[in-house]
């Protein structure tokens, strides 16, 4: 299955983020053998227990609701940090990403689902943000696009309505707040039940667990 999947995306250029929350190091590194080296976590804890324990060169992803608290934890190691909600969320990981002397990518989590339970911002959250004079003083995070989680529902018609509005989002606040910069280039959407309706969507980045390591219990 992680041939197929790895190589449609691949095929799409859009970049497979294995998600390996509740999986053990040892089937992480079954993929890793297959050469994966993007992973996602949903989990501060469990995120840097398998760190501590696995190659040095797979890329981490935060993809999970982020405490501010916890932001110290992962700092020094987070490839990217993907649920960005929060403004406070934002300051903390600049001032963690400092202490460190580095530079964290990160992804504006948008609230795209027509439920109302998910994290994320709102378009107009996410303005407030970005033109502020604050923000425009941080400099060691780096926001590489936006990410977004569709409604868990069979209704695909649905799903690919939710997608295309965190299309549209990125489009406008590129054309906003980036038009200046190549770095603001992700979509993260698509996990294993719309990876495909995503991929027609626009996604470059798809987060998908399930299709890779089997159900979680
Ligand atoms: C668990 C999770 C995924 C992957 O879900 P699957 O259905 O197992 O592919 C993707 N994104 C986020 C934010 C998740 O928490």
């Amino acid at each position: 299955m992680f041939e197929k999947i790895a190589g449609e995306l691949k095929e799409a250029g859009v970049q497979l983020v294995a998600v390996s929350k509740t999986k053990s190091p040892d089937q992480i590194l079954e993929l890793y053998r297959k050469g994966q080296r993007v992973f996602g976590e949903n989990k501060v804890q469990e995120l840097v227990s398998k760190q501590e324990v696995l190659p040095s060169d797979i890329q981490w992803h935060l993809i999970g609701h982020l405490q501010t608290n916890k932001v110290k934890y992962i700092a020094p190691f987070a490839a990217m940090i993907q649920s960005v909600d929060s403004w406070k969320l934002l300051l903390e990981i600049d001032k963690q990403a400092a202490k460190c002397g580095r530079i964290i990518p990160c992804l504006l989590q948008f609230h795209i689902a027509e439920e109302e339970t998910k994290f994320g911002l709102s378009l107009q959250e996410a303005e407030a943000l970005l033109s502020s004079e604050t923000f425009r003083g941080l400099k060691h995070v780096r926001i590489a696009g936006v990410m977004g989680m569709a409604t868990f529902t069979d209704d695909e018609v649905q799903v690919g309505r939710e997608f295309h509005r965190l299309r549209e989002m990125f489009l406008f606040l590129k054309a906003h707040y980036f038009a200046e910069d190549p770095g603001f280039k992700e979509i993260s959407m698509g996990m294993s039940s719309d990876y495909a309706i995503a991929l027609k969507e626009g996604s470059t980045m798809a987060r998908i667990g399930t299709l890779l390591f089997g159900p979680r219990s």
